[in-house]
């Protein structure tokens, strides 16, 4: 979409707008809150460029707050990639928090309720409490701690955080209606005991508060404006404003929006984590992987990411993605920005039988065609070439203009000289080895006189080209909505040996992009060395999105 084109609002923009209409002169703080307990993905990137895109917008701000409640699946590791790749994204928080910050707080609140009268202690096995909690479609039954004292929940509670229960042994409970029409009413957990080392707090706390005592009361302390969220936690935002209206604190509010689901992939960071664990894949940046550092490895920028959200927009109903919009807005930005160079990945050799044996040209290649700021480089034009294997048929289909036989039958080198064929040699096992062709000496591009019409530009490589390992990639699985049950697509990865690229390449830097002449988009992998140069394909030429 053009930056002229009036664009409606999305219905998250409505709500800020009103908002700000009924607040003048205040500003909106959204937060973006992971779980450090993976690597982001591409629903995160949606969800990033949601909250920090509305701040931008509005004028107001966004805090990176790490959602780390839970003890024993978080790790430092995490937190840093994290932060590493929404800065990659191109954006920047006010304050980077972390809910563990706030259990100090949280306690307190919790000590609050209990002496309101509203949360108690309770010693039901996580069994008795999943039988009280009822049905939907039945009523809960109230649990026989409900009506505990005050002062002698007060005092369970310290001995809860003091470490004098065991693991599981009792909760602390919200006390709200064990026959509300929303489950998540029915007395919810609000505190568990978890003898476990924390990864900011260390052995301070045995109890740790649930998602729902702890999220919402984040937002609150951080004076969230507007804390936004994917569909699922509609029917946890009663018991967020309950907590809320009951501790008298900030009124922070939420809303929902429908999560980002992409075809042939999956996207929860705990399967996401399976596949690093087996081996399927090499890493949580493997180009593969849905992960934003895994979409930076393959070459995607962050440009290219923020349009996809920005295109996809913000819905209400959950719907699933075609993975093709996303290669659709890598393969537009790169159009402008990659520079063209040549490859040939299964390289047969072609000579010029009346080409001077010792000389060799300069030829001149656009770097980007059109864009004269871009510049060109210099390729080496001499008798002995590399193209690719697949340009020149000894038996051609009906159709086949690439070489062939054919004395009659004319190509161009792209950049250089139209070519006739003369004959070709074969390998011991019927394979063509070389194939001999003749030239046209008045035919140079970009200055041919010779008035033949060619249909057909074929790349190619000088004899000077320098050899790379290429890794092409597919589809994750070949299933369009796979589950966790679904098996990888075994020949989503296919690393090529042969290639070979024009000299231009060897300058390549990692998470620099080109476009390999009709073979698509490609950058340096970091796996490369001063002994061997690795491309990662991006995406394709081809674009299958924009016919549909
Ligand atoms: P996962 O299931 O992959 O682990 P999560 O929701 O548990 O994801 P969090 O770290 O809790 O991951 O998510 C941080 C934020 O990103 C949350 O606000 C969450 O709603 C949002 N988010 C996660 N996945 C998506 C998605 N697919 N689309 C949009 N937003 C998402
Ligand atoms: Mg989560």
């Amino acid at each position: 979409m053009s930056n002229t084109e009036e664009k409606s609002l999305n219905f998250i923009e409505e709500i800020v707008e009103k908002w700000m209409e009924e607040h003048p002169g205040k500003k909106i703080l959204t937060r973006f809150p992971p779980e450090p307990n993976g690597y982001l993905h591409i629903g995160h990137a949606k969800s990033i460029c949601l909250n920090f895109g509305l701040a931008k917008k509005y004028g107001g701000a966004t805090n990176l707050r790490f959602d780390d409640t839970n003890p024993v699946k978080e790790d430092v590791e995490y937190v840093d990639s994290i932060r590493e790749d929404v800065r990659w994204l191109g954006f920047d928080w006010k304050q980077e928090l972390y809910a563990s910050d706030y259990f100090d707080q949280l306690y307190n609140y919790a000590v609050q309720l209990i002496k309101a009268g509203k949360a108690y202690v309770d010693f039901s096995s996580p069994e008795e409490i999943a039988q009280q909690k009822g049905s939907p479609t039945e009523p809960g039954t109230n649990s026989p701690f409900r009506d505990t004292p005050v002062d002698e929940n007060v005092m369970l509670f310290e001995k809860m955080k003091n470490g004098e229960f065991a693991d599981g042994a009792c909760t602390l409970r919200a006390k709200i209606d064990m026959t509300h029409v929303n489950m998540h009413m029915r007395d919810p957990l609000m505190y568990r005991i978890k003898h476990a080392h924390h990864h900011r707090t260390g052995d301070k706390w045995c109890i740790y508060p649930m998602y729902d005592f702890a999220h919402g009361q984040s937002d609150s302390i951080e004076q969230i404006t507007h804390s936004i969220c994917t569909l699922e936690f509609v029917p946890h935002r009663e018991l967020y404003d309950w907590y809320i209206e009951h501790l008298g604190i900030f009124p922070s509010r939420q809303y929902e929006f429908a999560r980002l689901n992409l075809n042939y992939t999956v996207m929860s960071k705990r399967y996401l984590l399976k596949l690093v664990n087996e081996g399927v894949v090499s890493g949580w940046d493997d180009p593969r992987m849905p992960t934003i550092c895994g979409l930076r490895r393959r070459g995607y920028t962050p440009a290219s990411i923020r349009e996809f959200c920005d295109r996809i927009g913000v819905a209400k109903r959950e719907n699933t993605i075609d993975v093709s919009l996303l290669e659709f807005c890598i393969r537009q930005d790169l159009e402008n920005s990659a520079h063209r160079v040549m490859a040939v990945l299964d390289p047969v050799k072609l000579v010029i039988v009346n080409y001077d044996d010792i000389s060799t040209e300069a030829i001149f290649c656009e770097n980007i065609p059109g864009n004269e700021t871009a510049g060109v480089h210099e390729m080496a034009f001499g008798r002995e070439l590399w193209i690719e294997r697949e340009d020149f048929m000894v038996d051609p289909p009906k159709g086949y203009f690439r070489l062939q036989p054919d004395p009659d039958h004319v190509v161009r080198l792209k950049y250089a000289y139209i070519i006739q064929y003369v004959d070709h040699i074969n390998d011991e096992n019927g394979l063509v080895k070389e194939v001999h062709v003749r030239y046209h000496p008045d035919s140079k591009s970009g200055q041919d006189q010779s008035g033949i019409k060619v249909k057909t530009a074929l790349h190619w490589v000088p004899k000077q080209a320098i050899p790379a390992e290429i890794r092409l990639y597919d589809r994750l699985f070949s299933e369009e909505n796979p589950t966790t049950e679904s098996t990888p697509n075994p020949s989503s990865l296919i690393i090529n040996r042969e290639a070979l690229l024009e000299p231009y390449c060897a300058n390549a830097e990692p998470g620099k992009s080109y476009q390999f002449f009709r073979l698509g988009y490609f950058c340096l992998d970091k796996d490369s060395d001063g002994q061997k140069l690795v491309f990662n394909k991006t995406v394709g030429l081809k674009d299958t999105f924009s016919k549909k």
